[in-house]
């Protein structure tokens, strides 16, 4: 154990940990240690190396708005891209020597009494790290605990399997006859990457999605000059990105009804792409667009067209030694599975175990009523802990960079108050958390995402513990400064 106390520990290098790295060295608290349970920074940039991976967030938004990046290759960057960003960010910041790789935190406890963390990790070796800390950041991500279907069989598969944020290059798929199971995010970018790679791609689809055209461009390297000698026309580019991803929330968030314009394109750009109507039938959605995340493709449709694809109108329910079994009971041979079947976002608690005042555990609390916490941000009985992209800051029509910087700025500024006025401890009243959140789940209730469809938003009794039922420039007016008012200072 370190002798002296780090004043922050920030568990998790992606997006979330790089900026409240970056926001606490510019506040001037430098003592600060980031531990990741990945060899790499990057959170889910780094997991998620399928091929065809991108951001389906156009990149000038989908970045810090203090860290600008003039030389974007495409509208819509590729992971690639995107994780050599976050290293540049890092490198910029001299994040490294705060950096504490591959290394697992297991259990984090509060001392009320000496107003300190203790927080226990596992590194590689299997060696037991411990650190005590004054604040505690969990920027853990809400998409990064992929989730395998609940089907039997699993480990029987006798050829390669695995997850898309798992990726292994080492299979080649070149003579495969490959199984993709699941039609979301991750599905309709790998298909379209692999299947001129492939025997024979099998597409097990249990609900199709709503997809629109990906408007995306190569940004010319004259148009990048001009972004990185007039930093000001990248700033104008961004706020009319912006403006126009923000106008989005009338929809999603206060008039559900006018969604009927979106489906409406979308059910024209389904009609453009699939001339066959037995196909375009099996590829219409059957839930209002919106309520599960709207997918972005110029070729997922077209590549289900291809004479060695096949699209499976129905979920898989048994994996065998020789493939799959779908829902209508046939069986396919396959010689390797893909899963893309997305994370455990909803039902997801905290990777760690975080025990906080009398022995309360965040996990139990949370397994017991959904996962929920004030501003996304604090949670009252845990002192001096923070969450970035903690309960509902996810987003549906925007990039989650901007609710990261806002709640960074909020935990920040709450970290100085700790620190500059030599607190033992701050901690949330129960009743601005339940208010808050009472508030919250009303908005909710009368969103697009409450509109009927299973989705990985909300828990399986419904509730909806992931996304901001609003404009981001709310989220971000709430978040501008610390509320003392609502906590314990001790
Ligand atoms: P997802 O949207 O949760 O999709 C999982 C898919 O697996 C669904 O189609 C689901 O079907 C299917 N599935 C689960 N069990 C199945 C079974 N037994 N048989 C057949 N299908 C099954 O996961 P994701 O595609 O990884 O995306 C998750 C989120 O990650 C996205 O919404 C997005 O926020 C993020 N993401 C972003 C990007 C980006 O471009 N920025 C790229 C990838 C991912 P049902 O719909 O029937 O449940």
């Amino acid at each position: 154990m370190s002798d002296s106390p780090l004043d922050v520990l920030i568990v998790g290098a992606g997006f979330s940990g790089i900026c409240a790295a970056i926001q606490l060295k510019r506040a001037g608290i430098t003592k600060i240690l980031m531990v990741d349970q990945s060899r790499e920074l990057g959170g889910t940039w780094q997991a998620n190396i399928y091929p065809g991976a991108a951001c389906d967030v156009e990149s000038h938004v989908y970045s810090f708005s203090f860290e600008p990046w003039p030389y974007w290759s495409h509208t819509f960057a590729r992971q690639p891209e995107i994780f050599a960003y976050m290293r540049h960010c890092a490198a910029k910041y001299d994040l490294h020597p705060h950096m504490r790789l591959g290394t697992r935190i297991t259990r984090a406890a509060f001392d009320p009494s000496a107003g300190l963390w203790t927080v226990w990790g596992i590194d590689q070796q299997n060696n037991s790290q411990e650190w005590t800390a004054r604040a505690l950041i969990s920027a853990v991500g809400g998409l990064s605990r992929p989730v395998w279907p609940q089907v039997s069989g699993l480990k029987d598969f006798g050829g390669p399997a695995f997850h898309t944020a798992r990726w292994d290059y080492s299979v080649d798929l070149s003579k495969a006859r490959v199984g993709v199971i699941g039609t979301g995010a991750s599905a309709i970018q790998v298909i379209p990457a692999i299947a001129d790679r492939v025997r024979h791609l099998t597409v097990f689809q249990r609900t199709p999605p709503w997809i629109l055209p990906r408007p995306d461009r190569p940004i010319p390297p004259a148009e990048r000059r001009l972004y990185a000698l007039f930093p000001w026309l990248q700033r104008l580019q961004r706020a009319r990105l912006y403006c126009g991803l923000e106008a989005h929330a009338i929809p999603f968030i206060h008039q559900p009804a006018l969604m009927r314009v979106a489906q409406g394109w979308a059910a024209d750009w389904l009609d453009v792409c699939v001339p066959d109507p037995s196909l375009k039938k099996l590829l219409t959605p059957n839930y209002s667009i919106g309520c599960k995340r709207i997918l972005l493709s110029n070729d997922y449709y077209k590549t289900l067209q291809r004479p060695n694809v096949s699209l499976v109108p129905h979920g898989v329910t048994q994996i065998t030694p020789t493939g799959a079994l779908d829902a209508a009971q046939t069986h396919h041979d396959l010689d390797a599975l893909i899963f893309a079947t997305g994370f455990d976002a909803a039902e997801s608690l905290s990777p760690f175990a975080i025990t906080g005042l009398d022995g309360a555990d965040l996990n139990q609390q949370w397994a017991a009523s959904g996962a929920e916490a004030f501003k996304g941000t604090t949670v009252s009985g845990f002192p001096n802990l923070f969450f970035l992209m903690g309960p509902n800051t996810a987003l549906g029509h925007n990039s989650v960079i901007i609710m990261i910087e806002a709640q960074t700025r909020y935990a920040v500024a709450a970290i100085k108050t700790l620190l500059d006025n030599n607190l033992r401890s701050i901690n949330l009243r129960p009743e601005p958390q339940r208010a808050y959140n009472d508030a919250l789940q009303r908005k909710l209730d009368r969103t697009v995402w409450a509109s009927g469809c299973k989705s990985w938003y909300r828990t399986s009794t419904g509730k909806n513990t992931t996304l901001w039922p609003g404009f981001t420039w709310t989220f971000a007016l709430q978040t501008r400064r610390f509320d003392p008012q609502h906590y314990d200072l001790k």
